[in-house]
């Protein structure tokens, strides 16, 4: 069962598939993390990847609610992101192939809104 994006915007970067998968850097084509599929409602990503580019991801769905800021944060099991409530599997993001992102990621199953930041000092 496919979901209806209602907005999609990609500045320099490219998703394997339609609204999840692989996601890559347009300027230096590695990929630089992951979104699983089903498990979003919504997604703000910022970065800028180790070759300079910075790019961002905003996707969201016909039928996205609007979310609540939570206080917690995601917990990482297998390299994923995962929701601390549910531990849905959310986003994977290779930090090793950027240096500052921002991450704002909405969890289909219970609504809430985590953010997650990294800002390399120079
Ligand atoms: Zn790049
Ligand atoms: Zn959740």
């Amino acid at each position: 069962m496919g979901r209806v994006l209602k907005n999609k915007q990609l500045i320099n970067t490219r998703l394997a598939t339609n609204y999840g998968g692989w996601m890559y850097c347009e300027k230096c084509n590695e990929n630089i993390g992951y979104l699983c599929y089903q498990t979003y409602d919504r997604l703000e990503f910022n970065y800028q990847c180790k070759c300079g580019s910075t790019g961002s991801a905003t996707l969201d769905f016909e039928d996205s609610k609007i979310g609540e800021k939570s206080r917690d944060e995601l917990i990482i099991a297998k390299n994923r992101l995962c929701c601390p409530k549910g531990h849905d599997p959310l986003i994977t993001i290779l930090e090793k192939k950027i240096s500052n992102y921002e991450l704002y990621i909405t969890c289909k199953s219970c609504n809430q809104i985590y953010q997650k930041k990294n800002i390399e000092k120079e």
